[in-house]
């Protein structure tokens, strides 16, 4: 199967790496040069905590692209993935039976998908894997993770089980879930409350944790998504999604570390907070639903980033 990674930043090149080393016919493509032209001279450089290496994996610029894939890992941020669909689409890249995974976090990427593929050649994924960038063509991986995958449609196919044995060849541990949207809904509540208020208020995780309201503070935002992903027929539950959160507190979890928007508004690139509290409010006003919490949160987010420019 020629595959594709479609945004081979951080976890892209994570993901592209893996495939690569376990015999895939992958090729990363982004627009970025010097982190294209970095792999292709001297292959991904990767920072593992005792060793560093390269990894010979082809990568494309998006305009160099002149060939169809069989399967497009999309691994863009979530703002620009239809951007790169549309780009692909362009070149014929997506050819009659090619099938879209989205592995990005956040909400609402299958219909997003669907504009350019049918639901059954759509698949979700989400993953627990992690993955960082030092520079143009070198990454750092720690950690271990996992992925579950389902086609957009909730049917079981052939093509999934070729899809998640090709990741489990790649040591990336995937299991094929009879309920992703559960999964999808319940990271993106843990990335909708720590994301955004660790970069608002400028703090680690462990740092926000240590505030003694802190579960009294997260509540109303939590409640706010469950009642959306309840009428999107998604049923989470407000102890689980707490502890999801609770977990992530501790130092020997994620207390040391900024998330990933506090990072994104530091260097000054757009967030995801559209894909995140901004889809719940986006949801809420579609159904009806209030979500007060979550509409300030993007506004605050949408301020912090107006500051990069
Ligand atoms: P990333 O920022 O590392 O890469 C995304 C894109 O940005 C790539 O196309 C990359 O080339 C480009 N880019 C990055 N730095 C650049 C620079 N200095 N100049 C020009 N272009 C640059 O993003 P990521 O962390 O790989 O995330 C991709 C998706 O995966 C997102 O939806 C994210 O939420 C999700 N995700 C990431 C992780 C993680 O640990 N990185 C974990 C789970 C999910």
């Amino acid at each position: 199967m020629k595959i594709a990674v479609a945004g081979a930043g951080a976890l892209g090149g994570r993901v592209g790496i893996q495939l690569h080393e376990s015999g895939v016919d992958v090729t990363l493509i982004d627009r970025w040069e010097e982190h294209v032209n970095a792999i292709n001279e001297k292959g991904m450089e990767v920072h593992t905590e005792d060793k560093v290496y390269q990894v010979p994996v082809k990568a494309k610029l998006l305009e160099d692209i002149d060939e169809s894939y069989d399967l497009i890992i999309i691994l863009t941020k979530a703002m620009y993935a239809e951007d790169m669909l549309q780009a692909l689409y362009e070149k014929n890249s997506i050819h009659a039976e090619t099938a879209i995974l989205t592995m990005m976090n956040g909400l609402g990427h299958g219909d997003r998908l669907a504009k350019y593929v049918s639901k059954d050649r759509i698949y979700l994924a989400v993953t627990m894997w992690t993955a960082g960038l030092k520079g143009p063509g070198q990454i750092v991986l720690t950690g271990s993770g996992g992925i579950q995958i389902q086609r957009a449609d909730g049917i079981a196919s052939k093509m999934t089980e070729e899809i998640n044995d090709i990741f489990n060849t790649a040591n990336l541990n995937s299991i094929i879930s009879r309920d992703v949207q559960h999964s999808i809904w319940a990271k993106a509540t843990l990335n909708s409350v720590l994301n955004p208020l660790c970069s608002i208020l400028d703090k680690r995780i462990g740092e926000f944790a240590a505030y003694g309201a802190v579960i009294e503070m997260i509540t109303p935002i939590i409640e706010e998504i469950i009642e959306v992903a309840g009428a999107r027929g998604v049923n989470l539950d407000f102890d689980a999604s707490l502890e999801k959160i609770k977990a992530a507190f501790p130092d020997s979890a994620a207390g040391l570390h900024y998330p990933s928007m506090h990072q994104d508004l530091a260097k000054g690139v757009q967030t995801e907070v559209d894909y995140l509290n901004g889809k719940i409010s986006e949801y809420g006003k579609e159904y009806g639903i209030k979500t007060p919490n979550n509409d300030m949160i993007t506004h605050l987010i949408h301020q912090l980033e107006m500051k990069n420019h």
